[in-house]
């Protein structure tokens, strides 16, 4: 941790999901001052917003010190993306691979207006560093997970905003069981079990069935990631 960290605000952009929640207890280790934001899109898996609330309590019951730093948070309504949108993260079309070598649930643009609206909201709120769950590791190939994309974004958003933001992307290189394993290295068993029991990953919103990795499908993309990332998190921890 370098000393400007410490005295610095930062917006996490936390959707409910399980990398974004890591996102967020790696930034309360590490920024006095953590605001998170989140969109409502008119995603399938629209359940993700309503697991936020219960996350963002459980993590202030965890540690007295994230309980002060962990301040307001956003959610930005961009019902105008989900109308620009034909991909089956936003429609019931199926989810599959497509054409481009890209499956069907990637939207178009998404981060980078996530990224956009997070920049306006950090502006006003004074917060210099934002911090996001994109990773390129063992990802789906979406092409606005990978490090240049958020490179470029840092650099856009500080030019045309004319103000210096810092974009923090702490599981860029690192798999699915190493998430797990640095939500324990951070919040012990506790953090752990929490990312599990209440994060939200299935592309189809199911909260109806659970795993030993957390509820979902089981079957979509979203899911296979999910529970092949616990498998072999579990692997390690014997
Ligand atoms: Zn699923």
């Amino acid at each position: 941790m370098t000393d400007h960290d410490t005295s610095e605000g930062a917006l996490v952009l936390f959707s409910g999901g399980q990398d974004s929640a890591v996102s967020l207890a790696w930034a309360l280790t590490r920024f006095p001052r953590v605001e998170t934001i989140g969109f409502d899109y008119g995603q399938r898996h629209h359940i993700e917003l309503t697991v936020r609330p219960g996350i963002l309590e459980r993590l202030r019951a965890l540690d007295p010190k994230w309980k002060t730093r962990l301040g307001e948070d956003h959610v930005v309504n961009i019902d105008s993306l989900g109308q620009i949108s034909e991909t089956a993260l936003t429609r019931t079309t199926q989810i599959e691979m497509t054409a481009s070598g890209l499956p069907s649930t990637f939207v178009p643009g998404r981060n980078l207006i996530f990224f956009a609206f997070a920049g306006a909201v950090a502006y006003r709120r004074g917060l210099k560093h934002i911090v996001a769950g994109m990773c390129e590791t063992d990802y789906s190939g979406y092409p606005d997970c990978r490090d240049d994309t958020i490179k470029a974004m840092q650099l856009a958003l500080s030019l045309g905003m004319d103000r210096r933001f810092v974009l923090h992307t702490p599981l860029m290189w690192i798999d699915k069981a190493a998430t797990f394993e640095l939500a324990e290295r951070i919040g012990g068993k506790a953090l752990a079990d929490l990312v599990i029991e209440e994060t939200h990953s299935c592309y189809i919103g199911d909260r109806a069935n659970k795993f030993e990795w957390g509820y979902g499908c089981g079957k979509c993309p979203a899911c296979q990631l999910r529970a092949g990332g616990y498998e072999k998190y579990k692997a390690g921890r014997k």
